[in-house]
């Protein structure tokens, strides 16, 4: 007998046909002899309904209080569910966070999770029962309700996972796995069997987002064996995020990440000496802004450098704003912006024991015609800022030129 966890997502809840149908693919590995342990979401738009809601209030409501409100979209789905299984005649009961006990921290909107307290689920396990754990959402100390950040149910399934040691954390969404890059751009993106949690933290930070990423931390942290598998279609197998060694046939590169939502920055000219760049980046952070890429080029004549970086493009006016006031300050030539950017990387861990991937990498795109302005590499994962009307051709060109359409 296996304890399984199982996650469904707010697609694969969105209506009472679909919950039925949750239930049923439940009651089949009931009977199949495994324990299930089952977290759903919210029905989907549930959340982002709630929260104009609350805007139509307020602009910027108590964050306790939007928790409040957010947490009763997955109490909805957790009866439903429970009702659903019932009236097949399979036993099963539904229980809040802060019934369980999913203990969080106190930070409101992006609680993290401190502890579970399984004996609940436990005793209803053993009394046969199919355990329904409403996701997303836990208690901090106090007893204040929290919520652990958007797709944080992701993140509960998991954490459940890890603190009943299942044997296997199942995300059941709208997708049938992890593919090689995003289908939408590639259509010869292929599925992958397994991958490991290095290379899916590193997709998922870098924008493929099929799982919320504490989720990843979470699974690699505790070694669950997680899998991400579509609640869509008859009999899913999914990819199978698991630790490096698990994997059987390792490729050198395993995918091909995006992120649409860069935007560039430079500034020209600054004098090159010590302390320029952190006087860039404090005034940066100090704002909350999170850099991502950051390239300083080698100090050309008169002793002058320039300092390039990347920010969300949320945070570009900001950015751009607070270098102006910095180029002024340091009598720098002046600021360079460019909020049409995207970056594009290859993931893998062969890359560690394989040299020449970054070269065969800038030689399709310089094939390509299209022009590298910024790199930066990890030991598995190279990735470079292009101009964002080239996105489609270098991902194209990448998945290709690396062999990912074929198995
Ligand atoms: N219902 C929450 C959201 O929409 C949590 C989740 O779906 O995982 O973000
Ligand atoms: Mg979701």
């Amino acid at each position: 007998m296996a304890l399984i966890v199982q996650k469904y997502g707010g697609t694969s809840v969105a209506s009472v046909e679909r919950i039925q149908a949750v239930a049923e693919k439940i009651k089949t590995a009931v009977n199949a002899g495994n324990q299930l342990v089952v977290s759903v979401s919210a029905m989907s738009g549930e959340t982002n309904r709630m929260t104009e809601l609350a805007q139509e209030i307020q602009a910027a409501p108590s964050l306790r209080e939007m928790d409040m409100l957010l947490a009763t979209g997955e109490q909805v789905t957790i009866a439903l569910l429970s009702m659903a299984l019932h009236q097949l005649d399979c036993d099963a009961i539904s229980y809040l966070g802060s019934q369980v006990r999913i203990v969080t921290d106190s930070e409101h909107g992006k609680a993290r999770i401190k502890s579970i307290d399984d004996y609940r689920i436990r005793q209803s396990l053993e009394a046969g029962k199919v355990v329904i754990v409403a996701g997303f959402q836990g208690v901090d100390e106090d007893g204040h309700i929290t919520t652990l950040g958007r797709g944080g149910s992701d993140t509960t399934a998991v954490a459940l996972a890890a603190a009943l040691q299942a044997d296997e954390c199942q995300i059941y969404t709208d997708v049938d796995g992890v593919y090689t890059t995003d289908p939408r751009i590639e259509p010869n993106a292929r599925k992958m069997k397994s991958v490991s949690y290095e290379e899916m933290l590193e997709m998922a930070s870098l924008g493929s987002k099929v799982l919320q990423i504490r989720s990843v931390e979470f699974a690699s942290k505790y070694k669950v064996p997680l899998r991400v598998l579509s609640s869509l279609i008859e009999h899913p197998v999914g990819t199978l995020i698991t630790s490096e060694e698990n994997i059987m046939e390792q490729a050198i590169i395993s995918g091909i990440a995006h992120n649409k939502d860069e935007a560039k920055l430079s500034l020209i000219g600054v004098p090159d000496k010590p302390g320029i760049a952190f006087k860039i980046l404090k005034n940066i952070s100090d704002a909350n802004i999170e850099v991502d890429m950051i390239v300083q080029s080698v100090s050309a004549r008169e002793g002058l450098t320039n300092f390039a970086f990347t920010v969300h493009r949320t945070d570009f006016i900001n950015a751009q704003n607070i270098l102006q006031k910095v180029c002024d300050e340091l009598a720098a030539k002046g600021v360079q912006t460019d909020d049409k950017v995207v970056k594009v990387s290859l993931v893998g861990i062969g890359m560690r024991s394989h040299a020449g991937i970054a070269s065969q990498m800038f030689e399709v795109l310089h094939n390509e015609g299209i022009n590298i302005q910024m790199i930066s590499t990890s030991e598995i994962k190279i990735s470079v800022v292009i101009d964002e009307k080239y996105l489609e051709l270098a991902v194209r060109s990448l998945h290709s030129a690396f062999d990912l359409d074929k198995e």
